[in-house]
């Protein structure tokens, strides 16, 4: 694509400007990772396709895609409180099956892990080709971004369209040794059986998966809403249920696959 030097369009405010080099996944994620040495790469949603790749081949990847104004905005505004919020920063409560997290700012939150879904869906390298929006919607997901609004209209806001929840994902038995808190699995797509169903993306770091619920209708999802019931609310604490990671179908497959691998090393 696009080189570094020379002026080009910032995708978030539009202006013609010198862009910076953007992180699809926050860089702050991203350094937490690098301790480890090895990033684990999901070239799609099939688990024969999952491997560890060495850091700075695929996790390294930034594209130009924000002005330095923008980029600052996302950082000031959205990346420093949620992942202060992600590592416990306010008050965290342990209880049997859920975590209660105190000090939860909801449009902050909500827009930071919708940023990173946006990123994906407007970087062009093919490590995010699943994540796929019409330019229309990229659109109203970036007016969102810079207004720090999650309205739409009167009636409309952007969480009626995605609901994002949150869940803490555990290892009870430690079978995967590289632990569960440095893994990254960048953006997976899972389907309904139908169209009508609606689209789920997840993504996971630090711990946290992050489900995407996307979905034209109003309504949400029945199955999915009994499924998961750690779906961000405008609340000033949030109940982050624990999950063992066999028992999450999105990444089961993944996590076995690294467990297997560790115990044939
Ligand atoms: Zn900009």
């Amino acid at each position: 694509m696009k080189a570094g030097n020379g002026k080009n369009q910032c995708k978030l405010c539009l202006k013609e400007a010198e862009l910076q080099k953007s992180h699809v996944i926050p860089d702050a994620f991203l350094r937490k990772i690098k301790r480890s040495g090895q990033a684990l790469t999901l070239k799609n949603n099939h688990s024969s396709h999952f491997k560890r790749t060495n850091l700075g081949k695929d996790f390294g990847a930034y594209e130009y895609l924000l002005c330095r104004n923008c980029e600052g905005l996302l950082s000031k505004e959205y990346e420093k409180y949620s992942l202060e919020f992600l590592r416990g920063r306010y008050k965290v409560e342990d209880h049997k099956g859920y975590l209660i997290y105190h000090g939860f700012d909801f449009e902050r939150f909500y827009l930071f892990a919708l940023s990173i879904l946006w990123r994906a869906s407007i970087a062009s390298s093919p490590q995010w080709q699943g994540v796929t929006f019409p330019e229309g919607l990229i659109k109203v997901i970036g007016t969102c971004i810079k207004s720090k609004n999650l309205k739409l209209s009167a009636s409309q806001s952007l969480d009626n369209f995605f609901k994002i929840c949150l869940v803490k994902v555990t290892d009870k038995e430690s079978l995967v040794r590289l632990t569960i808190d440095e893994m990254i699995i960048p953006f997976g797509r899972s389907q309904g059986n139908d169209v009508k169903d609606g689209v789920v993306y997840y993504f996971m770091a630090e711990g946290f998966l992050f489900l995407y619920y996307f979905k034209v209708e109003n309504d949400i999802h029945v199955a999915f809403k009994e499924r998961y019931q750690g779906q961000l609310r405008k609340r000033s604490l949030i109940k982050i249920p624990k999950i063992n990671y066999d028992v999450v179908e999105e990444i089961h497959y993944c996590l076995q696959s690294i467990a297997l691998a560790v115990q044939s090393d």
